[in-house]
């Protein structure tokens, strides 16, 4: 049984094949090397998944059971697995993930069938493997969402005698950094993934949709599921049939409903890029292939460190490197602010926001990173301004205050427009713009809104977007 993002121990197509396999069973996780030195990935991803396999590995001991952690590839590994032991059979999920996981997985089909191993993949969620368009696919969403859950009858797993195993060969040595604890993120594991359910569901859903789009009360308003759900934690199956058994006693339905219809989105976005796998580097519709060809280091420095002198982009990308989270609004306009505003490629500042992200889910992220930077061709042209944005959402500036230190001292009516303040309210501030804050990376907001929309919608009208809009259309959207 090899272990991927699917860190849980219930709601498991293939732990419970292994079960009832009759077979002796070896439970696997592997840090690979090549995926935790990749840029989509940081120290934060990996001590989530450390915690969630700690938990994981004491609830199996109990059983008298052992899952085995390494640091190896998995191509090695297996090989020299199987020279010492012989596999049968490999159990896991698909994953849906980024190219070098989907060419992992090409390299390790080959190596199995070499070998003579069967690979037994289960879905994940409700994304389809090989599907060519979407007809039907929100009724098979609801059929598998509503399905039994797949229980593993742990009390049948036979796990192999490790003393026959020569598992000396093989690193066992863990980053020290993935045992730390480090309270400013969302810790990993089921326990913490149920907590976080029930408290959503019974109580701070009460503010859900008041709070969606602020980024201060979206922190506790927000289900905060979504590392639980990327890593396996929880399946979405587990987290429908809850709401199903609970459903009497949910204080709040409007919230909850709101909610249930972004777990259908999860998977949406997730079937798109298992379906079209190259727009993690290239633009979904092609005809958007000749915008934003030249490049800005400075600029992209600056996005990326929180350093544009527009407050509200600042407060966010502060707080999403300290935090990991960062709700759907602000995330959307970050990425707004980098393509349109400063009008730089979607491609490079994805792996950072990426990294950043404690819930890096691939197939959300690309397809959410070009719906924001217009380059789907079916989605309307959505320009945040970061300056609206801000009066909107943390009205009081009390976001910003928190994650910019050096705008706390501006007063409220100008926090949002700090350059504003004339040089005696920035002596009186104790922020000089220019030196403790820096002045606005590019000095018109509107001159640059006004390009990136000209530009977009000219490109909207071409005869080349429409072509590749009829492609789209029928491969990730369903006929009416
Ligand atoms: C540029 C950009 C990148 C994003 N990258 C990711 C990512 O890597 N991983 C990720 O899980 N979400 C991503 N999102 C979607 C969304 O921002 C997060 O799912 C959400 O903020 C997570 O917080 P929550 O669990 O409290 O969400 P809730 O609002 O409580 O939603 C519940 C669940 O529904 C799903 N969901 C919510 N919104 C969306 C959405 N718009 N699209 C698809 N599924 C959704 C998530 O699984 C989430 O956990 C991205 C959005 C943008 C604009």
């Amino acid at each position: 049984m090899w272990f991927k993002r699917d860190l849980r121990l219930q709601d498991h197509k293939p732990l419970k094949l292994a079960c009832e396999s009759e077979l002796p069973a070896f439970l696997i996780y592997l840090f690979e090397p090549s995926l935790v030195a990749d840029p989509h990935y940081g120290t934060r991803h990996w001590r989530f998944v450390m915690q969630s396999l700690l938990e994981m590995k004491d609830a199996l001991e109990k059983q008298g059971h052992h899952l085995f952690i390494c640091f190896e590839e998995a191509e090695p590994f297996f090989r020299k697995l199987h020279e010492s032991f012989e596999i049968v059979t490999v159990f896991s999920h698909e994953e849906t993930g980024i190219d070098l996981t989907f060419k992992r997985d090409i390299t390790m089909k080959k190596v199995f069938k070499e070998l003579g191993i069967s690979w037994v993949e289960s879905p994940t969620n409700a994304v389809q493997r090989g599907l060519m368009h979407r007809n039907g696919w929100r009724k098979t969403w609801n059929s598998i969402m509503y399905a039994p859950l797949e229980q593993p009858d742990l009390s049948r797993l036979k796990c192999v005698d490790l003393s026959d195993v020569s598992l000396s060969q093989f690193n066992q040595k863990i980053p020290e950094e993935f045992t730390n604890e480090d309270s400013r993120f969302q810790p990993g594991g089921i326990s913490h993934a149920h907590a976080a359910l029930e408290s959503f569901v019974y109580r701070r859903c009460a503010d859900y949709n008041a709070s969606i789009s602020a980024p201060g009360p979206a922190r506790t308003g927000c289900s905060r599921l979504s590392p639980y759900i990327t890593w396996g934690n929880l399946s979405i199956r587990q987290i429908i049939h809850f709401l199903k058994a609970n459903r009497e006693h949910i204080p709040h339905k409007r919230g909850v409903n709101s909610f249930k219809s972004r777990l259908g989105w999860h998977c949406h976005f997730v079937q798109k890029f298992e379906s079209e796998p190259r727009i993690e580097f290239e633009n979904l519709n092609r005809g958007y292939d000749d915008i934003r060809t030249e490049w800005n280091e400075h600029y992209f420095e600056a996005w990326k460190t929180g350093n544009t002198g527009f407050p509200m982009v600042d407060a966010c990308m502060r707080s999403v490197v300290e935090t990991g989270y960062l709700n759907f609004r602000m995330r959307a306009m970050l990425v707004s602010f980098l393509t349109h505003h400063l009008w730089l490629h979607w491609a490079k500042g994805s792996p950072h926001l990426a990294k950043q992200f404690l819930d890096f889910e691939p197939g959300i992220h690309y397809s959410q990173f070009q719906m924001q930077a217009g380059t789907m061709g079916v989605n309307t042209v959505r320009i945040y301004n970061p300056i609206k944005q801000g009066y909107d959402h943390d009205p009081d500036g009390a976001f910003i205050r928190e994650w910019v230190p050096e705008l706390r001292g501006v007063p409220q009516e100008l926090v949002h427009e700090p350059w504003k303040m004339s040089s005696m309210e920035q002596q009186m501030a104790d922020c000089v713009i220019g030196k403790d804050y820096p002045s606005p990376i590019i000095p018109d907001i509107k001159a640059s809104y006004k390009r990136a929309s000209n530009i977009l919608w000219s490109k909207k009208g071409s005869s080349e977007v429409k072509q590749e809009n009829k492609r789209i259309l029928k491969k990730h959207v369903k006929k009416r």
